[in-house]
């Protein structure tokens, strides 16, 4: 999937269009990470627009995985700790 993201980046990259806004970039404006594989955009804010929703995505993805593999302690342990005495019955 990162894959074809870049490659997508860099098609964009070669036909001078924001992958933000998808507006052409005019020439010498093209802002970005200076990393063809990032991507190059119009503005600063397209940029900064494009990887917060990037980072957003990211955090969501994460945040479903840590609940699926997350596997629940046993709750009611705290609080919990008293000393015992048995008296062995029988005696
Ligand atoms: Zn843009």
């Amino acid at each position: 999937m990162a894959e074809s993201q870049q490659s997508y980046l860099l098609e964009l990259w070669d036909n001078n269009i924001c992958p933000n806004c998808g507006q052409r970039i005019p020439e010498g404006t093209r802002v970005g990470s200076g990393k063809k594989s990032e991507g190059g955009f119009c503005r600063l804010s397209c940029y900064g627009e494009y990887y917060s929703i990037e980072i957003v995505e990211r955090a969501r993805k994460v945040s479903a995985q840590r609940r699926d593999t997350a596997n629940p302690e046993e709750s009611g342990s705290e609080g919990a700790v008293k000393r015992e005495f048995t008296i062995p019955a029988g005696y």
